[in-house]
């Protein structure tokens, strides 16, 4: 029989309102079950593992995604795939920061959670549950269908790191414009099976120690030196810089000089694009022209969650900035597409 681990961090789909304060916060697992005895008919064993402080997931933070690496290396090689169940605020930031930190992933891990609470009568949480256990089993020939870290929300399954939330009050809350969806689930579950990664084939290495010296440089017209400044300036490591269109900026030379001085300082610095569909093509226009003279990394295609976790992940693997940078234009969990 299969067996699946859920593991309960929080979010709406476990959620209930306080009679008190009148807002939603999350309620214990068992209460969660209740709500779905369907559960039971499931042709597999279930095991639950909940956090003791389960939380709004606006309250998530690289030592709780160090504490989820940890639980799936430790049930990696009883179970056939994980099922999280996490608030949609940042779903998107934890299923990146797992993807890079599950290296030869060869098991699904999916990430799912909801709009509205289990306990609701529209609720969105039951199908969303029921689906990803299905997609966190499902084998054919014996071999898993999906080996990635994963979304799983209104019947579409997304690479982890390719998906972000874009709507808070529809159900369809996840989008992934530069990936296509793994998989959709209707009368079928139809996989897209090009898409998908294949499993790792060396034994799964953890990496658990997110390092957070990253800070965000979002640009707009009118920013001052004194903005920029503080930021390239400030005690971090990396900078995740949000650009305009095709990965352009101003051309100003005090805001390349303060860029550059920054670089020469040990700093990364990463462009992705401000547009949620499209690439970085430094060099494409005059406007992106120095940045890349100057060693800023290009982002490509990533996502600003994938951005911050993926720098993260690097600044806990290497010391060298040169280094740090060619990783980051590599592809290293699908979560970019070199153009
Ligand atoms: N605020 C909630 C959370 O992210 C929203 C949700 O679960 O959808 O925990």
């Amino acid at each position: 029989m299969c067996q699946i681990l859920i593991i309960y961090t929080g979010g709406t789909i476990g959620m209930m309102t306080d009679p008190r304060t009148k807002t939603l916060v999350p309620i214990n697992f068992e209460q969660i079950m209740e709500n779905v005895p369907e559960l039971e008919r499931l042709n597999c064993r279930i095991m639950v593992h909940s956090f003791e402080d389960v939380i709004d997931s606006s309250n998530m933070s690289p030592a709780i995604w160090g504490q989820l690496a940890g639980l799936i290396q430790k049930h990696y090689h009883e179970v056939d795939g994980f099922v999280v169940l996490h608030g949609s605020d940042t779903m998107a930031f934890s299923a990146s920061a797992l993807s890079f930190m599950l290296e030869n992933l060869a098991k699904p891990v999916i990430f799912t959670g909801s709009q509205l609470p289990i306990s609701a009568i529209r609720t969105d949480a039951k199908e969303n549950l029921m689906t990803a256990i299905e997609l966190a089993k499902a084998k054919k020939n014996d071999k898993v269908r999906v080996p990635e870290v994963c979304i799983y929300f209104d019947y579409k399954l997304f690479r982890g790191n390719r998906a972000f939330k874009y709507n808070s009050s529809k159900f369809e809350a996840f989008r992934s414009p530069n990936y296509p969806v793994l998989a959709e689930s209707g009368v079928h579950l139809r996989f897209s099976i090009n898409d998908i990664r294949p499993a790792g084939e060396e034994e799964l290495i953890v990496h658990k120690n997110l390092v957070n010296d990253v800070g965000v440089l979002k640009l707009y017209p009118g920013i001052s030196p004194k903005v920029v400044e503080t930021i390239v300036n400030s005690d971090v490591r990396g900078i995740v810089m949000e650009t305009f269109g095709a990965g352009n900026t101003t051309t100003d030379q005090w805001f390349i000089d303060l860029l550059k001085g920054a670089i020469d300082n040990g700093k990364v610095i990463v462009d992705i694009s401000q547009c949620k569909v499209g690439t970085v093509e430094l060099g494409r226009y005059e406007t992106s022209k120095a940045l890349k003279d100057i060693g800023v990394a290009n982002g490509y295609d990533m996502t600003f969650e994938a951005a911050i976790t993926k720098t993260m992940y690097l600044l806990s693997q290497f010391d060298d900035p040169k280094e740090i940078t060619r990783w980051m234009e590599t592809d290293i969990r699908g979560e970019l597409t070199v153009s």
